[in-house]
């Protein structure tokens, strides 16, 4: 089977099948981590997700991502750590009151832990009025992730490859991978933003987010990662939902500092600009004013795929079920990405979900769609 797309999705998928004794491949049109997984923070984050399907599969990525760590295979790339939201003005005061109702309703692995101002945390500054602290939550840059799944000896990597158009029978389906046609049993695509590209039918948009590095300073000066509830914000209500920026600030293994980040509606990731890097340095500086003495080394954006609906799409294509989708993860992807692979890798043997799992990944059923339009082979 061939798996196209190398990002933090994909790879997951393509361990998840190996792991299992099957022979797979993996396509990407550039290589691994080359767009989203690539270019993000790595929240594995269930406080930043919607109530509902989305905080549910969170959590039990959350805790399978966990799993996978202790068992060796994401060692290197997840670190738990704690997480502190904090919060300016009525409207992130209501989403901070949303966040506790959220996670106590739960009552999953991510817990508060403390509840009050600034004197929470060594270092926090005249830019938060509320701060609550959390525990349970970790972090995990995609292009590690990627790496580790994609190091397993029953994966075949092909690329650079572009997939272009394909055709679907009863028996496989038939692939031009950059002008070279191939025969495959399952074909699963997950092509982030791309995937409009090859399913023109499906509202994949692209949302682009700025993020900025700094040089390093003293290592544990932040022992987690620290949000602004307008990012809570503009997770539930949309980009644009808040006037203030939705900073996240997390400290590297390293002592430096990945700040992010912004919710725009184009797809060119080369696009940074000053104005936006300054907001939301200016929020990062007045929560944590300790970052005035970093200096920025690196600005960059990368592109989210965002769903009409808000939710990912994850299941096999109406009409056939050798052409399985597993795209539209927005902000959401390196967090999801654990449980996502291991369940379309599920899908792909034609076994059934886990039971815990099986109605919210039915949420996620390109179905709801209707008959989806697609390139075909020429
Ligand atoms: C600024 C920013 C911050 C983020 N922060 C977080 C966070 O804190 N926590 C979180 O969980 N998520 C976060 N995300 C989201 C996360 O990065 C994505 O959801 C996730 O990386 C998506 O992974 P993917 O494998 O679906 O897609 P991608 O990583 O985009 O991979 C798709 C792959 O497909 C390849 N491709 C495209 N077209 C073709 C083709 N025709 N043929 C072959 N290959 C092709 C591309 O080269 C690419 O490698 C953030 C994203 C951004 C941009």
């Amino acid at each position: 089977m061939l798996i196209a797309g190398a990002g933090i999705v994909g790879a997951s998928i393509a361990w998840h099948l190996a792991e299992a004794g099957l022979r797979v491949a993996v396509a990407d049109a550039t290589g691994p981590a080359a767009a989203a997984s690539g270019a993000s923070d790595g929240a594995v984050s269930v406080a930043s997700k919607k109530p509902g399907v989305m905080a549910r599969l969170a959590t039990g990525s959350l805790l399978y991502t966990r799993a996978l760590a202790e068992r060796g295979l994401l060692a290197a790339a997840y670190a738990a750590r704690p997480s502190y939201v904090f919060g300016a003005g009525e409207a992130e005061m209501d989403a901070i009151a949303a966040l506790i109702a959220k996670l106590a309703a739960l009552s999953g692995p991510v817990r508060v832990t403390a509840d009050g101002g600034a004197g929470l945390l060594a270092g926090a500054g005249p830019g938060v009025e509320r701060l609550v602290a959390l525990e349970g939550e970790g972090h995990m840059p995609g292009h590690k992730a990627v790496r580790a799944y994609l190091a397993h000896p029953g994966i075949t990597a092909l690329w650079p490859a572009r997939l272009g158009a394909f055709e679907a029978d009863d028996t496989g389906v038939t692939i031009d991978l950059g002008g070279r046609a191939l025969r495959v049993g399952v074909l699963v695509a997950a092509l982030g933003v791309s995937t409009a590209e090859i399913f023109p039918g499906l509202p994949v948009l692209p949302r682009a987010g700025q993020l900025i590095v700094t040089d390093a300073g003293p290592v544990g000066a932040l022992p987690g990662s620290l949000t602004a509830a307008a990012y809570l914000l503009a997770k539930t209500e949309g980009p644009g939902s808040g006037t203030l920026p939705p900073v996240v600030i997390d400290p590297l293994s390293t002592g430096q500092f990945l700040i992010g980040s912004s919710r725009e509606d184009h797809a060119d990731p080369t696009r940074v600009d000053f104005a936006t890097i300054r907001r939301l340095l200016g929020r990062s500086t007045a929560a944590f004013p300790a970052l005035a003495e970093r200096r920025v080394i690196r600005a960059f954006a990368g592109i989210r795929a965002a769903v009409a609906d808000g939710l990912p799409i994850v299941g096999p294509l109406p009409g056939n079920s050798r052409v399985i989708l597993a795209t539209g993860f927005e902000g959401d992807g390196i967090c999801l990405s654990a449980l996502i692979g291991r369940e379309v890798a599920a899908m792909v043997r034609g076994a059934s979900p886990a039971t815990d799992w099986a109605a919210d990944l039915s949420a996620l059923a390109p179905t709801r769609f209707g008959a989806i339009r697609k390139e075909r082979v020429a």
